[in-house]
């Protein structure tokens, strides 16, 4: 296949801001290519050579790729650099230099798929010394034989910056279009929810049709989405969502962590599917000790405990020891325990479709339990008045609250899912009308007076996981310490962007914008609702959207949160009911 068919659909996508007609442009195309590109095909859909759980990333620096744009387009790199600063893209800066060049037809070569892939693994593998003259002499190779769209989207691709919209689930919807039907969509959603790997789920569609995407299940070393809870404002509501009677576990205040227990060694993946092995070898070690399972993947919170006290800390004791570059002495200064909650494989048995006491009782069995790996204190609790008493207890052991889970036949683990199968409360919910918000910073304004120089305060938004849009719910300039202040650029302008990203929908116009990636927590005084932001706009008043009062940065970045896991618009709607359910006294 030529690389220019596919940069030729990416052209396609990228001008149309119709969800369904990418989804048509890319069934369309899909449909037409050779089942062994398939994979590769879908990844770069999404600017990747690998599924999202791969550790390497392309990531070239800007520079970089100026520098072999030159040199491939025989241009001055002055010039390079003064289109870059117009532009601020270098696959717009390729696009018009390419466009210029001189016809090479001499020795020119087809640029094929299977080149391009190869080339950018040669990028990708790169190292050494003179890894940077590698990566760029592979990157003009390539741009050598490609055409100004073709180099357009290599260049993207190079430096992390392709956004064409084809998000996950655009790309399932085309699946479904291309290969089966609208019925089997939620099946083959299941197969990626349960693999996170979409160019599985895409060559095993196109290769073996839907049969083959309902036998995929979990497999140790692809990480599973993972599954989330509800909230309700009243344990008494708890008790009876769950039909008066459920399982309580303490809910610690520390890291997800998804354990890969595999004969080898083990893989800790993060809730974003990040490899958290590195932060946590002791953690890894000790699971693969206490496992008398050969092979098993097990969820629990990795929460940091005082050495001198046996006592649990809080959650930034666990994020110091992410940051630690010295591992050797964040294992000594940092201890850490597992607390695990949950049992998705052991030997070759997929469990999530197993009800949770049973899965429990897996966990409990196929573990010996004692030291650095526990099981979360559990009890069932037949009435909201021992679920009060369990609640308290969870407090007294320095716990954020309690998760309450279905003991019914139906509660199964459900991947990539919210719902009232696990039911969260915690002790904010006592003194505040809502839970804390997780919210992307998708633009930020330029500060004033003491904040002037620097970012003063940030656009933030939620997640509305239906339409696959960041929704804008505040204006936040509070709860910023100086160092927050200073540190803003290096954090945020990695994602800066020159326009609105296709993914955002905003009426509020910052002074910069950002691609969605930074996940912050925020807590508020009340959710109302709002003319300016578009967070739940014309659900619940026509005209209306739904936005926080006198939002406060917490001084917690999510880092273990994608954007797509921050709190989602459906939850913002749902805590406005809650709220105001509280408001008419009826609680
Ligand atoms: P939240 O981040 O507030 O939505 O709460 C959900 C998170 O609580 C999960 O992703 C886990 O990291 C954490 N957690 C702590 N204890 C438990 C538990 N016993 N069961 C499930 N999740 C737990």
């Amino acid at each position: 296949m030529l690389y220019s068919e596919l940069s030729e659909t990416f052209d396609r996508l990228e001008s149309t801001g119709s969800r369904l007609e990418m989804t048509s442009i890319l069934a369309e195309f899909l449909r037409r290519v050779d089942r062994k590109d398939l994979r590769n095909v879908v990844y770069l859909c999404q600017g990747k050579l690998h599924p999202d759980f791969y550790p390497q990333v392309l990531g070239m620096a800007d520079k970089l790729v100026l520098k072999a744009i030159s040199f491939t387009a025989g241009v001055q790199e002055q010039r390079t650099e003064e289109l870059w600063v117009e532009t601020g893209d270098p696959g717009t800066v390729a696009e018009r230099l390419i466009a210029n060049k001189k016809q090479m037809t001499l020795f020119s070569e087809d640029l094929t798929l299977d080149r391009v892939v190869k080339g950018l693994l040669a990028i990708e593998g790169s190292d050494g010394k003179d890894s940077q003259d590698k990566k760029m002499k592979h990157l003009s190779n390539l741009l050598h034989d490609a055409g100004p769209v073709e180099a357009r989207y290599l260049c993207r691709i190079v430096t992390g910056r392709m956004r064409v919209g084809a998000g996950d689930m655009t790309i399932l919807d085309a699946l479904a279009e291309a290969f089966a039907t609208k019925e089997d969509r939620p099946a083959i959603e299941r197969a990626f929810n349960v693999t996170c790997d979409i160019g599985l789920v895409a060559e095993t569609i196109a290769t073996g049709g839907m049969d083959a995407v309902r036998a995929i299940g979990v497999q140790v070393g692809s990480p599973v989405k993972v599954m989330l809870a509800e909230r309700l404002p009243s344990i008494q509501e708890v008790v009876e969502r769950l039909g008066g009677r459920c399982a309580m576990e303490y809910k610690y205040d520390g890291i997800r962590v998804q354990a890969h227990i595999g004969k080898d060694g083990v893989r800790l993946f993060s809730r974003r599917l990040e490899d958290l092995t590195s932060n946590f070898p002791d953690i890894a070690q000790a699971l693969r000790t206490h496992c008398r399972s050969g092979e098993a993947i097990i969820e629990g919170e990795c929460v940091a405990v005082n050495p001198e006290t046996g006592f649990m800390l809080p959650f930034q004791n666990v994020t110091h020891r992410r940051k630690k570059h010295g591992m050797d002495d964040a294992v000594k200064d940092v201890p850490v325990r597992i607390f695990m909650f949950d049992i998705l494989y052991s030997d070759g048995e997929d469990m999530t479709s197993m009800p949770y006491p049973e899965r429990r009782k897996a966990l409990e069995e196929r573990f010996v339990l004692g030291g650095m790996v526990q099981t979360t204190t559990m009890r069932v609790v037949e009435s909201p008045e021992e679920g009060e008493e369990f609640f308290n207890s969870a407090i007294a052991a320095r716990c954020e609250g309690i998760m309450a889970k279905s003991l019914a036949p139906e509660s199964v683990y459900r991947a990539g899912s919210r719902g009232f199968l696990w039911i969260k409360y915690k002790k904010d919910y006592q003194q505040a009308l809502t839970d804390s918000f997780d919210l992307a910073v998708v633009g930020a304004f330029y500060g004033m007076g003491k904040r002037a120089g620097r970012y003063g305060a940030l656009l933030m938004a939620a997640y509305d996981s239906e339409k696959g849009m960041f929704e804008t719910v505040c204006k936040l300039g509070t709860g910023f310490d100086d160092a927050f202040l200073d540190g803003m650029p290096d954090l945020l302008d990695d994602g800066l962007s020159e326009s609105m990203p296709r993914s955002v929908d905003a009426e509020m116009v910052p002074d910069v914008w950002f691609e969605p990636s930074v996940v912050l927590e925020v807590v508020a005084a009340e959710i109302t609702l709002s003319p300016i932001h578009t967070a739940a706009r014309d659900v619940l008043k026509e005209g209306s959207g739904l936005g926080i009062r006198f939002p406060r940065f917490t001084g917690r970045v999510r880092d273990d949160k994608a954007p797509e896991q921050a709190t989602t618009v459906d939850e913002i709607v749902r805590m406005y009911s809650m709220q105001s359910h509280d408001s008419d006294g009826l609680d």
